[in-house]
C-alpha cells in the first residue's frame, strides 16, 4: 500500500506519497494506493531462478496492517508467497490486524525465519490520540505484543520516534518501557524523531497549534535540517538505555531487513523505519 490511514503525524513515509503526485499531508493519511495482485506477481517474482531467498521487510514503507487490509486481505497471500519459497521475512507494524493472521505466522515460522516487531511510540493516551489519530491504542498493541510472545514469537518493540519534550521524560519512557516489558517483549529500541522533507512542515504545524510553547526549542533541536542535535540523541540514549536494563529489554537495533532507509516506523537516527 502507498499511503497509510494510520495518519502518524511524525510519519517519515509522508514524502513517498509526492511521487504519485498527491501530498503528504491529508492525501498520504486518506488517498491509499493498493496493489490488489500483489501475492501473485510477488509468487511470481519469489519463483525466479534469480530470487536467491535475501530476507523481506515488510511495514517499511508503509503499514501492512492499515485499516484497508481488513477489506482487501493481501497479507496472507504474501505471507503464503514467500513461505512456500524459502523466503525469511519480517513485518512492523501498529496494526492490531496482525492478530488475524497469528495462526498463519505461527505456520509459516516452523518453515522460514520470521521475525515480527511492534512500533509503539507513545504511552500517553491523549498524545497518542492528537498525534496518531488512525492507529489502534497503545494498550492494543500491547495486548498484541502479548498475544505475539505467546504464539512463540521473540518480540522487538520500536519505541520510535521518541518526540522531543513530549515523549521523552524519564516517567513517560519508564512507564512505556515497563508495560512493554510487561507485555513479553524480548527487546526495544528508541530513537529521536527525524523530520524530513514535507513531514518537517506537517509535524511542525502540528506542533505550533498544540504546544506553541515548544516551537522554539524544537528550532534549537532541528535547526534547519531533519535531524536533532548530536547532543539530544546522546542525552536520549543515556536516559533509555539504563531504562532499558532496569525492564530487562535487550537493547536491540532491528534486524537487517528492517534497516531500510526509506521506512518509517523505526531504526537509528540515519536510518529509519516507520509503522
Ligand atoms: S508511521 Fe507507520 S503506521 Fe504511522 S502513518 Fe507512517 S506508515 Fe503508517
Amino acid at each position: 500500500m502507498r499511503g497509510c490511514s494510520h495518519a502518524c503525524r511524525y510519519c517519515f513515509a509522508r514524502p513517498t506519497h509526492e511521487y504519485l503526485d498527491l501530498d503528504a499531508g491529508k492525501d498520504f493519511d486518506s488517498q491509499i494506493v493498493v496493489k490488489t495482485n500483489i501475492a501473485a506477481v510477488l509468487r511470481k517474482e519469489l519463483g525466479r531462478r534469480s530470487w536467491h531467498r535475501e530476507p523481506v521487510a515488510l511495514g517499511t514503507n508503509t503499514d501492512p496492517y492499515q485499516r484497508a487490509e481488513g477489506r482487501y486481505r493481501l497479507m496472507p497471500g504474501i505471507i503464503r508467497a514467500l513461505t512456500d519459497s524459502g523466503t525469511p521475512f519480517s513485518i512492523l507494524t501498529k496494526g492490531t490486524l496482525l492478530r488475524r493472521d497469528l495462526p498463519l505466522l505461527t505456520l509459516a515460522a516452523r518453515e522460514v525465519r520470521v521475525s515480527v516487531a511492534v512500533s509503539i511510540a507513545i504511552h500517553d493516551l491523549d498524545l497518542h490520540r492528537s498525534l496518531e489519530t488512525g492507529t489502534p491504542a497503545p494498550k492494543a498493541r500491547l495486548e498484541l505484543v502479548r498475544a505475539l510472545t505467546d504464539a512463540g514469537f521473540d518480540v522487538n518493540v520500536m519505541v520510535a520516534p521518541v518526540i522531543p519534550c513530549l515523549t521523552d521524560s524519564k516517567a513517560h519512557l519508564d512507564e512505556l518501557f515497563g508495560a512493554i516489558a510487561d507485555a513479553g517483549a524480548r527487546s526495544a529500541v528508541a530513537f529521536p524523531m527525524h523530520l524530513r522533507g514535507s513531514t518537517r512542515d506537517w509535524f511542525l504545524s502540528w506542533l505550533a497549534e498544540h504546544h506553541p510553547a515548544l516551537v522554539r526549542r524544537y528550532r534549537q533541536l532541528y535547526g534547519r535540517g531533519a535531524y536533532v542535535t548530536p547532543e539530544y540523541s546522546t542525552w536520549l540514549r543515556e536516559r533509555v538505555d539504563p531504562l532499558l536494563k532496569r525492564h530487562a529489554l535487550k537493547p536491540e537495533k532491528p534486524a537487517e531487513p528492517e534497516t531500510q532507509p526509506e521506512s518509517p516506523h523505526a531504526a537509528d537516527p540515519q536510518l529509519a523505519l516507520f509503522g
